[in-house]
């Protein structure tokens, strides 16, 4: 249930309507916004009753929320809300960011290698691997501590924000010490008890959409990041798994404005994942920014042919700077920008 301020509401009137909530044995979790106040009523398994409310003074309107999720919907927050995973690097907006970077993090050269390519063609911020969450136990699983410090070496360097994975509570941890953005991986879209602790740990969540799961689903895994007190989630569109083998994934372009029009947490798309095949990733990402992407995370590799993990989805180096220059050209047709560079390159993330 929402409780919609009237405009002229006074701070005790809100406070009148958040104890009465709280009385009904809920949270009240106010939200102002730009022209009045709304409340969201948390905690409660079924419908409640909010005719005793709707009545208070300054109340304009109660609103029951009809989806299964509800602090992610839109009938929650009208506004998109804006997330912003490190100084002037914001998703949600009319900026996009970009961000790019090997699959796995896999030595200091190959680190270092990427994080100044994927700069100076225009990325944000640099993604990679620490934690590699692989089909088979006996493929490369990422470096761990290592690879984040690798990872910290390089923002050092470049000052971009720095994104990569993390697949249990430990790594979680880790991540966040590390990182600007904890990523959870499209095999853990619903591993219930590492969304909790992504919740709890002060960073936000880059929150990949799952092999199989629908739009419902992914929206109620991000549920759960805001349950547990982070509201600082970005969806991200990967594929899914179809019966065609022509790609690795299906990449479901229309995911993106299906999403936007039912939450108001931004969501980028990675047609890397989405695609499996270098010279998909192209044209697909050109058309998620077309279709209103709130961001867009590619697989760039210095080495491609030696990369021990993605190498054929990863971008040349050459070939992620001609996209980028595309990528501008395709925003301004829907008046958006590139989210610029950083300019400092002293800034370290933790
Ligand atoms: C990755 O980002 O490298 C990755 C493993 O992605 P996904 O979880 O989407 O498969
Ligand atoms: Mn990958």
């Amino acid at each position: 249930m929402l409780v919609v301020m009237k405009g002229d509401a006074t701070p005790e009137q809100i406070d009148a309507v958040c104890d009465a909530i709280k009385a009904m044995g809920f949270q009240p979790a106010p939200m102002p916004g730009a022209q009045r106040t709304a409340i969201g009523l948390v905690g409660n398994e079924g419908p409640v009753d909010g005719s005793a409310i709707g009545a208070m003074n300054g109340v304009a309107q109660i609103i029951y929320v009809s989806k299964q999720f509800k602090q992610v919907s839109r009938e929650w927050r009208n506004e998109n809300s804006l997330v912003t995973i490190a100084p002037g690097i914001t998703f949600g907006g009319t900026t996009v960011p970009i961000i790019a970077g090997p699959c796995s993090v896999e030595s200091e050269a190959q680190i270092l290698a990427s994080a100044h390519g994927v700069k100076k063609a225009g990325a944000v911020a640099l993604r990679g691997g620490a934690f590699k969450p692989r089909s088979s136990p006996y493929s490369f699983q990422g470096l761990g501590k290592k690879g984040l410090e690798l990872m910290q070496l390089a923002q050092k360097e470049t000052g971009l924000a720095l994104v990569s994975e993390a697949m249990d509570e430990a790594g979680a941890e880790m991540v966040a010490k590390y990182c600007d953005c904890i990523q959870i991986g499209a095999r853990n879209m619903q591993n219930y008890s590492l969304l909790k602790v992504v919740g709890t740990l002060g960073k936000p969540v880059l929150r990949k959409r799952g092999l199989a799961a629908t739009i419902n689903d992914l929206l109620l895994s991000a549920e759960y990041v805001l349950a547990s007190g982070n509201e600082n989630v970005i969806l991200c569109e990967r594929g899914v798994r179809t019966f065609d083998p022509a790609t690795r994934n299906m990449f479901d372009l229309s995911a993106i404005p299906i999403v936007q029009q039912l939450s108001h947490l931004p969501i980028v798309a990675d047609p890397s994942h989405g695609t499996g095949i270098r010279d998909l990733v192209l044209p697909m990402a050109r058309a998620a920014v077309a279709a209103g992407a709130n961001g867009i995370l590619v697989e760039v590799h210095p080495n491609p042919e030696r990369a021990l993990s993605d190498g054929a989805q990863s971008l040349y180096p050459e070939q992620f700077a001609q996209l980028v220059g595309e990528l501008r050209t395709i925003a301004a047709a829907i008046g958006r920008t590139l989210t610029p560079p950083p300019r400092t390159a002293a800034r370290v993330a933790g």
